[in-house]
């Protein structure tokens, strides 16, 4: 798969730096996403092995995470929190957020739009690598962060939120034993007058298999999956959506707990019958650099609308 690249094109790329100079906010080309880069940002969280949260691979990942985002001109924060709720003893997790603000704009009044992956991986009896549960969607994140950082929008906030401890600790999901870092972030939010303030969140997660195709969740927001849909369609991307709905437990859900519109981008038949789903063959060999872009010029394309979403 290739896309016209503006890096070979030399009067593509005098165009696309004059727009860079332009500070009028307009939202980024969907072909700035370098599904290149992100595979780099997949394959390096792959080389820190299995990334329970608690566990040092995990804290290497934070200190990659927060590199790339500070050379992308960002400044991530770290937030975490106890976890008492845990089945096993109380457990500490550590979110990171990166906000994306216009020069000159008072961040403090604009809405936000949160986009959200978890970057934790299942702890499993066997080396469990998490190539595209966790690994996928935080790659994805990391080079959206690069692309929208180049040209911040005027209109909102735009929130990297990389979130730990989505994994349940039992090998089953029970409540509460799970998304323990976006059920305390939104808690927080809600803490600090702030949750009021973000319009949508979009999550990604399990967004590199090879053979991608995103799951219809029945949680998400209808008018964010409308705009998903629409976009798809614009972008010639539509053979990337399932149209049989389904019913995803994810980070979404606690967004939406608190009335926040949130959509789960999620391909969550991974493998035959999802067969790769938390198993050995979670590797990067099945997963592709080609759906990794798919997925970024998705939520590129995506970003006019989800701006017009988040301030109408
Ligand atoms: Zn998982």
């Amino acid at each position: 798969m290739s896309t016209p690249s503006v890096r070979t094109a030399p009067f593509f790329a005098f165009l696309a730096l004059c727009v860079a100079c332009d500070a009028t906010g307009a939202a980024p080309e969907h072909t700035a996403f370098d599904a290149e880069r992100a595979w780099k940002h997949l394959e390096a969280q792959v080389g820190f092995g299995p990334r329970p949260t608690g566990s040092d691979a995990l804290e290497a990942t934070r200190l990659y995470l927060e590199g790339q985002l500070r050379a992308a001109g960002l400044e991530p924060k770290r937030e975490v929190f106890d976890c008492p709720e845990a089945p096993y003893g109380a457990i500490r997790v550590t979110n990171l957020l990166a906000d994306i603000v216009a020069p000159g704009a008072d961040a403090a009044k604009l809405p936000i739009v949160v986009l959200a992956t978890h970057y934790d991986t299942k702890k499993m009896g066997f080396p469990f690598v998490g190539a595209n549960d966790g690994g996928s969607s935080t790659a994805v994140v990391l080079e959206l962060a690069r692309v929208l950082a180049e040209r911040p929008s005027s209109r909102v906030v735009w929130r990297m939120l990389f979130l730990d401890g989505e994994e349940a600790l039992r090998p089953y999901w029970e409540d509460p034993d799970n998304r323990y870092g976006s059920r305390h972030h939104v808690k927080a939010l809600v803490e600090r007058g702030e949750a009021k303030r973000v319009k949508a969140c979009i999550l990604l997660d399990m967004v590199g298999d090879a053979n991608l195709v995103l799951t219809r969740d029945s949680y998400s927001d209808p008018r964010l999956q409308q705009i998903v849909t629409d976009t798809a369609a614009e972008l010639g991307l539509e053979k990337h959506l399932g149209r049989t709905p389904e019913l995803i437990k994810d980070d979404h859900l606690s967004f939406l707990a608190e009335g926040i519109p949130s959509i789960d981008l999620i391909d969550f038949q991974y493998g035959p019958a999802n067969a790769y789903w938390h198993t050995r063959d979670d590797t990067l060999a099945n997963c592709s650099k080609e759906s990794l872009g798919v997925i970024g010029k998705l939520v590129l394309g995506a970003v006019p609308a989800l701006e017009a979403f988040a301030t109408r």
